[in-house]
């Protein structure tokens, strides 16, 4: 299977039964300024080329925003922000992602999330970010011969992709190494094949840009050292 075959795939995927409550509820109440849109309501597929050296990892799905487009960090703030920042670094065709099959295209950079499903409060349990770790894994498995350079957008993130990084076949230091912003460790590939570079940024949550504690600056800083490692 390749990594479109995954993509499709994983959209039938109802592993986690709280999660699919929790999606196709909100895709009956909807919210009020969307109540014309007829919501995805199903696990989101990574987005991005399947031969990217760069692949950014968030957390999962916003209820009213990916849940609702069909496409990751589409229709909420945080991927406003994260798709403006990477049309100003050149990997995407345009500023603005506003729905599924809107011809918005990547250059280089893939994005994809540890959990698939809308969480309640954006907050998934350890037994389903457990239960959806074979899916990124898969991801990363199929990324490898192209994938050079991986940020991690937030602590959640940082967790959850070591242990699918390692599952993939790379191997990961003991103890684990900590997430910050800017945090950087080398992953060296078991196979002897070239090794990942792992950067921590904060999350592009409003909650971590209205208080400052991430700029854009420092997010287009964050990307674009990345993208120089994955040789973009
Ligand atoms: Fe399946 Fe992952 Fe969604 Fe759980 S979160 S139902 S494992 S796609």
């Amino acid at each position: 299977a390749d990594l479109t075959v995954l993509d499709r795939v994983v959209t039938g995927c109802r592993a986690c039964p709280r999660l699919v409550e929790w999606r196709e509820a909100t895709a009956r109440t909807k919210r009020r300024a969307y109540l014309d849109w007829d919501y995805w309501a199903r696990p989101i597929p990574g987005f991005g080329p399947p031969d990217a050296p760069l692949v950014l990892v968030g957390l999962a799905p916003a209820a009213h925003g990916a849940n609702r487009t069909g496409r990751i960090f589409t229709g909420d703030p945080s991927g406003d922000l994260l798709y403006a920042a990477l049309h100003r670094l050149g990997l995407a065709n345009r500023a603005l992602s506003v729905r599924h099959g809107d011809g918005l295209a990547l250059h280089g950079v893939r994005i994809t999330d540890p959990v698939r499903c809308a969480p309640p409060d954006n907050k998934p349990t350890t037994a389903e970010r457990d239960t959806c770790r074979p899916w990124i894994a898969r991801e990363f498995e199929l990324l490898r011969p192209t994938v050079r350079s991986v940020v991690a957008l937030g602590g959640f993130a940082w967790q959850a992709v070591l242990p699918a990084l390692d599952a993939a076949g790379w191997s990961v230091p003991q103890p684990r190494p900590l997430f910050g912003h800017g945090a950087h460790v080398t992953l060296p590939a078991r196979d002897g094949g070239p090794p990942l570079e792992l950067y921590g940024c904060y999350h592009v949550s409003p909650r971590n840009t209205n208080t400052g504690r991430l700029s854009v600056p420092m997010l287009r800083e964050l990307l674009r050292t990345a993208a120089l490692a994955a040789g973009l």
